[in-house]
């Protein structure tokens, strides 16, 4: 699918000899895996090229993947091509010296907001965006060359974005590309310990989670995490964020959220929406955010719009299973 865009974004990469590579803020484990992925990647295959990833911002839980390349100066971005993966706005792409590029190449399993490359490669159907990465290995075996650590840094990134393989996305395809990565090598039992053990209060926290969940009229699971819990469970804004994923086994819930106070000046409230059957995503739109159709993110900045996100959601969740049957 695609083979003229992967053709011509592989006629880019060759053309160009200094190539930067950029993902979203509020880094997540597609970005990451999917930016390192494709550094690894182009340098096994062009060892004469000057790749670089610029991101001062890795999130804690993906520390293990290592650190990215020091800043370098303006004028190296001049001239060089920008590979833009997993990010659908403009606006969330963390170094913004992509600007500096002479020409940007978007790659993207997101619903488009908007098109900002010279080529966009997006593919929404995609369960991540480092199976479009594998993909693209996959389009031009005899030019691109993988290695254990590249497929590692895939790999990493296609489970979480596909919450384990569980998530709607997930396709043939995708076990297809997932196998291509284990071929290579991939240390599953450190990787999984890595990413799922959880500490010791952290589990005191989720408990605490389960204790003060609402549901709303129509059945929207939902937890709002002011600061002052999270500074009673010492937890970071990432690792109170997390906790969206407590609610997603409840019978009979086919939307769920968490409210994160952020603590900044704005009063600014993060919103991870989430759903199975029911596509969310017009509400996060709604509301300062984007995403995919069941998982989405959103910015609100008082209680009124908290309560008026959710009474969105409780009327869109409402009228599905109104004229829905057999969504359990
Ligand atoms: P999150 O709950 O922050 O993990 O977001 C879920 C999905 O929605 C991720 O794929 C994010 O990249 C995307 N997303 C989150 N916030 C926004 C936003 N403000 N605009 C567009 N997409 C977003």
């Amino acid at each position: 699918m695609n083979y003229e865009i992967k053709k011509q974004i592989l006629d880019k990469i060759t053309a160009y000899h200094r190539i930067f590579l950029f993902r979203h803020v509020r880094n997540d484990g597609d970005c990451v895996g999917a930016t390192k992925g494709m550094k690894r990647m182009l340098q096994l295959s062009f060892p004469e090229k000057e790749i670089y990833l610029i991101d001062t911002d890795t999130a804690a839980y993906l520390e293990f993947m290592g650190p990215e390349d020091e800043p370098v100066a303006d004028e190296l971005y001049g001239g060089a091509l920008a590979i833009v993966l997993d990010t659908a706005s403009e606006a969330r792409i963390s170094n913004k010296n992509y600007k500096l590029c002479a020409e940007v190449i978007k790659i993207d399993h997101h619903i488009p907001l908007e098109h900002y490359g010279c080529i966009n490669w997006v593919e929404e159907e995609r369960s991540s965006a480092c199976e479009m990465v594998v993909d693209f290995y996959q389009t031009f075996p005899e030019i691109l060359k993988l290695d254990s650590e590249a497929a590692t840094y895939l790999y990493t990134g296609m489970v979480t974005d596909s919450g384990r393989f569980k998530y709607s996305g997930v396709s043939g395809d995708t076990l297809r590309c997932a196998g291509t990565l284990l071929d290579f090598g991939v240390d599953t039992d450190t990787l999984f310990a890595r990413l799922y053990l959880e500490a010791y209060g952290y589990l005191k926290f989720k408990a605490h989670i389960y204790q003060r969940m609402q549901l709303t009229e129509n059945g929207v699971a939902y937890i709002y995490i002011d600061r002052a819990m999270q500074e009673e469970f010492n937890l970071t804004l990432e690792q109170a964020s997390a906790c969206v994923g407590c609610l997603d086994s409840i019978r009979e819930v086919i939307s769920w959220m968490v409210f994160i106070e952020n603590g900044d000046e704005q009063g600014s409230i993060r919103v991870r929406l989430r759903s199975r059957f029911v596509h969310i995503n017009s509400i996060a739109e709604k509301y300062h955010g984007g995403g995919h159709a069941c998982a989405s993110g959103a910015t609100v900045y008082s209680m009124e719009e908290v309560n008026a996100l959710l009474a969105d959601t409780d009327a869109l969740v409402k009228e599905y299973k109104q004229t829905h049957e057999g969504w359990l």
